[in-house]
């Protein structure tokens, strides 16, 4: 047995109430022997947090969300276990001495301080917050180069992507082809977006997944971000990068080498899988379901996406290009624009306009600090809240 599975590796999981955090449990339930929880945070689903820490025993937990910290009674029912303050919980706990890994679950750019004070602590941070390496990419690479923290992807296409680059070097990367399934909407034609329900949109035909994520696959929104997160995470331009349409979501992504190679990595869609590889990685962890078959798939097939129909996608590539402050703005003023959305304030084909717009009138700062970061995030929220009607 490897030297480093000896010994239990101890995981936070923040955002552990979600999607990915229920995953995450999942995949400790299968490997108790060599993982162990030390902390999980919630914001507002104080219950579910309650049963998983009656469940998984951590010693630390935090509930983000004040209000929710206040009326939660349950942890009285609950012994061993140290509610952290809601305000400096989760970067407490993602700095945590005890922790090796921090698996960053939170959904939006609330999860970037925490990701930075994981690395900043050195430790090995499991990203499936997608968004702080969007807004936050060169204050969390700088930070992770300054202690040694590892920064491996969750998000299921960047992971196949970590494991496809690992057959050849870096230099002989031609471009990353980055696959998504196009959405509920590949096929609509896009005069039909006035009239898509928050039903349809949350429909997605392959992944099972949070509200806020499920909205961006149909908006093209999320692969946006995933083409600004794989430019920040492999330090690549992003004109190595091709989105590719692949509806039945199972090559994960690909990487073409110079000598015409192209390696891919393949599997059911289920995001344990990303998250198991990133808690255990270089190991990997035997899993008893998801066996896969080719050919009971029977047919991959590829397409080039729409860019007039998802402006997002298009626009990704022109923020990247911009930097600075851009990607903070572009991925605030969507927050806003999904929760209006979810909350039936705008229709789904308002989003992108509410994203342009904010982004035209915004002044980039280059080379933000966090603090300008943060800043460009909370003046898009106005913005775009102000575009609501
Ligand atoms: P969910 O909405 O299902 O869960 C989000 C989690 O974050 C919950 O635990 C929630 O707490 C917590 N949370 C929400 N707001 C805050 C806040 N302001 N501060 C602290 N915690 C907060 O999201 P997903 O699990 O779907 O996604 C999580 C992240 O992973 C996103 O960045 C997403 O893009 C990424 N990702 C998700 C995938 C998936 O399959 N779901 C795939 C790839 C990437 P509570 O529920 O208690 O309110």
């Amino acid at each position: 047995m490897p030297f480093y599975l000896l010994m239990k590796k101890r995981l936070v999981i923040l955002g552990a109430t979600g999607s990915i955090g229920r995953s995450a449990l999942d995949v400790v339930s299968c490997n108790k022997e060599h993982i162990e929880v030390l902390g999980l945070t919630a914001n507002t689903q104080t219950d579910a947090l309650g049963d998983a820490v009656r469940e998984f025993k951590p010693k630390y937990a935090a509930i983000t969300n004040p209000d929710a910290f206040k009326t939660f009674t349950g942890a009285k029912d609950i012994s061993g276990v140290e509610f952290m303050p809601p305000e400096t919980g989760v970067e407490q706990l993602a700095a945590h001495p005890d922790a090796d890994i921090v698996l960053n679950a939170i959904v939006g750019a609330a999860g970037l301080k925490a990701s930075l004070a994981a690395v900043k602590a050195g430790k090995r941070l499991a990203l499936a917050n997608k968004e702080s390496m969007v807004i936050g990419g060169d204050l969390i690479n700088r930070a992770a180069s300054e202690s040694g923290a590892e920064v491996i992807p969750v998000d299921s296409e960047h992971s196949a992507i970590w494991q496809a680059l690992i057959p050849g070097r870096k230099s002989e990367v031609r471009r990353i082809l980055l696959t998504g399934s196009g959405g509920p909407f590949r096929q609509t034609p896009r005069e039909d977006f006035d009239t898509i329900t928050k039903a349809q949109a949350l429909n997605h035909p392959t992944w099972n997944m949070g509200a806020k994520i499920t909205i961006d696959s149909a908006t093209m929104m999320n692969k946006a971000l995933e083409v600004i997160e794989a430019v920040n995470l492999f330090r690549v331009t992003a004109d190595k990068i091709e989105v590719v349409i692949h509806p039945q979501s199972i090559i994960h992504s690909l990487v073409e080498f110079v000598d015409n190679s192209i390696i891919a990595q393949l599997s059911h869609p289920d995001m344990r899988l990303p998250i198991s590889y990133a808690l255990f990685y270089p190991e990997r962890r035997p899993a008893e379901n998801g066996h896969f078959s080719l050919s009971e798939v029977g047919s991959l097939t590829f397409q080039k996406p729409d860019f007039d129909k998802f402006v997002l996608l298009h626009m990704a590539f022109e923020v990247v290009k911009t930097g600075g402050t851009a990607a903070a703005v572009f991925n605030a003023a969507n927050e806003i624009a999904v929760a209006a959305f979810l909350q039936d304030v705008v229709k789904f084909s308002r989003i992108p306009d509410i994203v342009i717009h904010t982004l035209d009138r915004h002044t980039v700062i280059s080379d933000p600090s966090l603090e300008q970061i943060l800043e460009a995030d909370r003046w898009a929220r106005e913005t775009a809240g102000k575009m609501l009607g």
